[in-house]
This record gives structure tokens, C-alpha cells and sequence, in this order.
């Protein structure tokens, strides 16, 4: 027995000293704040952490197009790794990225601190017992890996950093609905594995030059979870600004001049589209802060504003718990018979209030090189003055949400993302006509110059109409009685910003492809007339809707006759995704 008992013990020792002691501090610190670590070391400290603490998970959630592994750590004080089980033991789940802009990477560095705070030097422990952590240190691997001095112009550290765009040339931030990129396609796989409760997106601004280290942005505008857009308005942000104040950093909101950049102007708060990470949060129903700190503060006071802002930010909800629950589960309830949806939110440029600005002292400079005027900022002289803030948003119009849409297979791209976004389709078995509403587009614009890789719609018009279309087998029926209705809406909904028209996912109906020669077309709009008294009052009826000097051309006169004839492509400027009302 006492034989057994040595080698058990012995066994024990062996199995001990396999856990290799791994040495925590963090590049940040070993250089006096002043560095971060390239791709190769951020992936060796979230390894050697989950290597250190049993609390620690590390996983890769995907590979870029490069190869190179999105790292998530998974951060629970039971040591669990499933959503399922975490739910089950009451923690929140919150989920912060970082880097995904690799060049402004204090918010892994925060969160690297946080983490080794909480399980080593039992730092801000106490968290653990309410909160388990998703945490993305680099969202964008081949952005990081591309480390260089030289890749933010404005930016006051640390020494190097990564580079905003991944290895495709995509901006990571841009490309939340459309899922370009390998990158978003695991976070949105994760999102839809875990639905998380809180979100936290940390990135480094550019922008005017002011005192405050960082500043916030989030979804309080009436177009996401009224409950949830509150909870941030009512009980996150006059906490967190009270907190930071009292720990000696102020903080604003988001701060974008109208025009950019010039000190003189309002400020403009906006409502972002769910090609932005915290609106995709909050579409999904989960709320979530985007943290911008300052370009030219230093690095050391980049990271730990970021660390407090988590940390406070997760106080706050520990001690609104049960109302931030219920608000949570409201929301989900809210989106099953949501009606009505107010879209693409405008700033109210007239309704403004002035109020305290935290900036600097400014002068116009004369520039020889330049022959211009510009701001020039004296940090030394640091001043409170009173700014205009354009204060609220309304909404272009506001859009019924249908029963459901059905988008046909030819859209198999289009179907693809819908499911990548976690929304349950229906295939239809076979082919099948049905009465749908739809829309017929005019006045169709793209923007001059292409934007992350598509050619994108600027502009156009939208009539509603109803017509029978006929589905070919495979086609899907996408209820709208599920939870992320506005996100669903915001692919689907030809008129919002960044949905999956404007994206140009159906530009092929946007392009003529059959045409009438003059000689041919010229006979026939006379018989035309002839045999159709009632076109031919029509046809008068459109002519007279341009002024006497700005008659149509031939052409236009014929395409009238062309459109009115049955020769005419039917799909030609009509949104080939249905819909039932
Ligand atoms: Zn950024």
C-alpha cells in the first residue's frame, strides 16, 4: 500500500512539474509600455496563459486566407469550454475583440493584462465569479503579421504595430454582413455558437486632436432593441462616465466633427449599420461598446483606459444583473413580433445642444508648402470649452417587416450568407409560383470608385410592387419571426445601408441584356399605337411629365414602346428576392 501510495505521489510530482511556469509579463510591460507583440508572440502569450491556468482555453476559430490561426482564449472560472455549461452556471458571457484593426492593438494588451491580473495576481479576480470572457486577441492575423513601424501615419505607438487591412486588402470592420473575408466568418460562427451577452470592440482613432484618452461609441438611436439601446443610454454611460472621471480619465462620446476633423464644427453622433462591429452586435441582440482610444495619447495610456473601460463597464452590469438579464431576454422576445423598423437614421442637423469639450488650444497656420490654412493644436494648452453636439437621429422612413422573404437559388451567395448568419432557411422541394410583393428599382447609381472589392449601389429608388415569380426548386423561405430580425432586414432590405443589394450582390439585374434596333422598334411603336388607343393616351400622359425643352430622345421614346411591349425583360430592375406581407 505505502508502495502504491510513493508512486501515486511520484506520479503526481511528474504530472505537476509538466505544467512548465510560463512567464507572464507581457511584452507591454518588459518595454516599458512601449511595444506589442508581432503575430508570433501574441499567439505564444494567449498559449502560454491557457498553458498556465486550467481557467484558460485556447482554440483556433478559423485560418485566413494566409494560413494563419484567429486565436480565441476562452476564459472561465470553472474551467468550462462549452457555451451550453457556462450559460448553465449563470456567468455572462462577454466577448471582446481586439486587433481587429492591427495597428491600434491596445485592447489586447488590456485584455492580456486583465486576464494575468485576474488568475495570477488575483487582480479584479472577483470578476470571474459573474463573467466568462471570449476573447479575440488578433482578429485580423495577417494584418498583425505585416508589423511595421511605419503603418499608422497619426500614431503615437507603440514602437511597431500591424496593418489596418487583412492579407485580401479588406477592412475587417466593413465586412459584418457580407462575410468576405475568412476572418468574420469564424467570428460570426462563434457569435452564433455562444450569443454572447456584451460586446467589446477596442480600436485607436484618428481624428481631431483633444484631451480625452477614450472615447465610446454605441447604438442608442431608436433603429436596434429599444430595451437594450437604453439600458446602454440610461444605466451604462452616465456610469461610465461618472467612474472614469472619478479614475482621472474623462470620457465623450465617439468624436466626429462635421466636417471631419475641423475643431470649429458639431459634433455628430451617428447610428452605424451592421457592417460595423457593435451594430452587429446589438442587431444580434447582443449590446456592445466600440472603445477608440486616442492616436496620440501614449501607448501606456491607450492600454490601461481600455483595461478600466472593460473592467468598470463589467461592474456596471454586475450591478444592474438582473435587470441587464431581463433586458436580454426581452430583446430576443421583442424581435418575434417586431412590426416596423425605422432605417438608415439621419443626423438632425438643427437639434443641438452645446456642451463641455475637453480640447486644446488651436491656431490657423499659415502652410508655405501647402499654400493652405490648417489646425494646429498646443497640447501644452489644454482647454474646457463648449462645443456643439447634434444630439438626435431620424429615421429616413420607416419599413414594414414582412412574413417572410424567399430568395431564389440562382442567389446561392445570397442564401449562403443568410445561413452564415445563423437565420434558419426553408428549401423549397420543388418549383413553385407564388404571388409576392417585391421591388422595382429606378434611378440607379454606383459609386465612382469600388469599395472593399464590389461595386456598390450609391443610390436608387424603390417602388414596391406585387407580382407572381416563380421559384425554382431549392429556393429558400427565410422567416422573419426570429431572433436578429434586423439583421435578417438588413441583408434583405434593398434600401438600408450595407445591405446585400448595396453591397452589389444583385447587380446582375441592374444590367440590360437584350436590345430593339431603331429600324425595327420605330414600325412597331405605330402599330403599337394603332392597336392600343389606351397606350396611346399613356404614352401622351409620360411625354407630358418632361418640360416642353426637355423632350425624350428617340431612343427614350422607343425604350417607352420597348418596355411596353411583350418583348421586354421582365427581371430587368426588379429585386429578384420576394416577399410575403
Ligand atoms: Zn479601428
Amino acid at each position: 500500500m505505502k508502495k502504491i501510495l510513493i508512486l501515486l505521489s511520484a506520479l503526481l510530482v511528474v504530472a505537476g512539474c509538466n505544467k512548465k511556469e510560463v512567464d507572464l509579463t507581457t511584452t507591454f510591460e518588459k518595454s516599458n509600455y512601449l511595444e506589442t507583440d508581432d503575430y508570433e508572440g501574441t499567439i505564444a502569450y494567449a498559449k502560454g496563459l491557457a498553458q498556465q491556468f486550467d481557467q484558460v482555453h485556447y482554440q483556433s476559430i478559423g485560418k485566413t486566407v494566409l494560413g494563419r490561426d484567429v486565436p480565441l482564449l476562452i476564459v472561465d472560472e470553472n474551467g468550462y469550454t462549452s457555451p451550453k455549461k457556462i450559460r448553465k452556471s449563470g456567468k455572462n458571457i462577454i466577448l471582446v475583440q481586439s486587433c481587429i484593426h492591427p495597428g491600434e492593438p491596445n485592447g489586447k494588451d488590456a485584455m492580456f493584462l486583465l486576464i494575468r491580473n485576474m488568475l495570477n495576481d488575483n487582480i479584479n479576480s472577483d470578476l470571474l465569479s459573474d463573467f466568462s470572457f471570449l476573447f479575440i486577441p488578433v482578429l485580423s492575423p495577417d494584418g498583425l503579421a505585416n508589423f511595421s513601424p511605419y503603418n499608422r501615419i497619426n500614431q503615437n505607438g507603440p514602437k511597431q504595430m500591424g496593418w489596418r487591412v487583412n492579407a485580401q486588402g479588406l477592412n475587417l470592420n466593413r465586412d459584418y454582413t457580407k462575410l468576405d473575408t475568412p476572418e468574420l466568418r469564424a467570428f460570426v460562427a462563434l457569435f452564433n455558437a455562444w450569443q454572447p451577452d456584451f460586446f467589446f470592440d477596442t480600436h485607436a482613432t484618428d481624428g481631431a486632436d483633444y484631451q480625452y484618452v477614450t472615447t465610446y461609441s454605441m447604438e442608442d438611436f431608436g433603429n436596434y432593441d429599444e430595451g437594450l439601446s437604453q439600458w446602454l443610454d440610461d444605466v451604462w454611460e452616465p456610469q461610465i462616465r461618472h467612474t472614469m472621471q472619478d479614475l482621472g480619465i474623462p470620457i465623450t462620446r465617439y468624436i466626429e466633427f462635421q466636417p471631419w476633423g475641423d475643431p470649429t464644427a458639431s459634433l455628430c453622433d451617428r447610428s452605424f449599420a451592421p457592417i460595423f462591429s457593435q451594430a452587429y452586435a446589438i442587431a444580434r441582440n447582443c449590446p456592445g461598446v466600440l472603445l477608440e482610444t486616442h492616436m496620440l495619447k501614449p501607448y501606456k495610456d491607450r492600454v490601461f483606459s481600455t483595461y478600466q473601460m472593460i473592467v468598470e463597464t463589467l461592474k456596471i452590469i454586475r450591478g444592474d444583473k438582473e435587470n441587464f438579464k431581463a433586458r436580454l431576454a426581452q430583446a430576443k422576445k421583442n424581435d418575434l413580433t417586431l412590426k416596423a423598423l425605422p432605417i438608415n437614421m439621419q443626423s438632425e442637423m438643427n437639434d443641438t445642444i452645446w456642451e463641455d469639450f475637453l480640447g486644446y488650444h488651436f491656431d490657423t497656420v499659415w502652410s508655405e508648402v501647402t499654400g493652405s490654412w490648417y489646425y494646429a493644436y498646443d497640447t501644452t494648452r489644454p482647454e474646457r470649452r463648449k462645443t456643439r453636439r447634434i444630439l438626435s437621429t431620424r429615421p429616413e422612413k420607416t419599413l414594414a417587416v414582412p412574413k417572410e422573404y424567399i430568395i431564389p437559388v440562382q442567389y446561392a451567395e445570397v442564401i449562403d450568407l443568410v445561413k452564415a448568419h445563423g437565420f434558419e432557411v426553408n428549401e423549397l422541394k420543388s418549383e413553385k409560383t407564388l404571388k409576392v410583393n417585391t421591388y422595382r428599382f429606378s434611378n440607379v447609381k454606383f459609386m465612382p470608385v469600388p469599395s472593399e472589392g464590389h461595386s456598390r449601389v450609391a443610390h436608387c429608388d424603390v417602388e414596391e410592387i406585387t407580382k407572381d415569380v416563380t421559384f425554382p426548386k431549392g429556393s429558400v423561405v427565410v422567416k422573419t419571426r426570429q431572433n436578429g430580425v434586423r439583421l435578417l432586414m438588413n441583408l434583405l432590405e434593398p434600401e438600408m445601408e450595407g445591405s446585400l443589394f448595396e453591397w452589389g450582390f444583385f447587380n446582375d439585374g441592374l444590367q440590360r441584356v437584350e436590345y430593339f434596333e431603331v429600324y425595327k422598334m420605330e414600325p412597331m411603336a405605330q402599330s403599337m399605337l394603332a392597336a392600343d388607343p389606351f397606350l396611346e393616351g399613356q404614352f401622351k400622359e409620360w411625354k407630358a411629365t418632361f418640360p416642353k425643352d426637355q423632350q425624350p430622345s428617340q431612343y427614350e421614346i422607343l425604350n417607352w414602346f420597348y418596355e411596353h411591349s411583350p418583348y421586354c425583360d421582365k427581371n430587368y430592375l426588379v429585386y429578384p428576392v420576394g416577399m410575403t406581407r
